[in-house]
């Protein structure tokens, strides 16, 4: 007698394919240390030790002093095409 195997619907590829992308995005995402948010392109977020991030509206909340602030840059930052002009 066979067996029947289960299959896989294109309806079920796709959301499976849907999950697997959105969560490898979610995992390069910085994140506040405070309140989990993402921080917005052109936001200022201030960084403390090597692994803390605060975004903005957490960051009165901190007594201490940043140990550097830096605009979150847009998405495709590093990845454009730049005119380099010959010497
Ligand atoms: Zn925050």
């Amino acid at each position: 007698m066979a067996r029947t195997l289960p299959t896989l619907l294109p309806a079920d590829l796709e959301l499976r394919l849907l999950r697997k992308s959105v969560s490898v995005l979610d995992k390069a995402r910085d994140r506040c240390a405070d309140c989990g948010r993402t921080p917005l392109t052109g936001e200022l977020v201030h960084h403390y030790g090597a692994h803390a991030v605060v975004c903005e509206l957490c960051r009165p909340m901190r007594r201490r002093e940043p140990d550097r602030t830096a605009k979150v840059p847009h998405c495709e930052h590093g990845h454009t095409v730049k005119v380099r002009r010959a010497a």
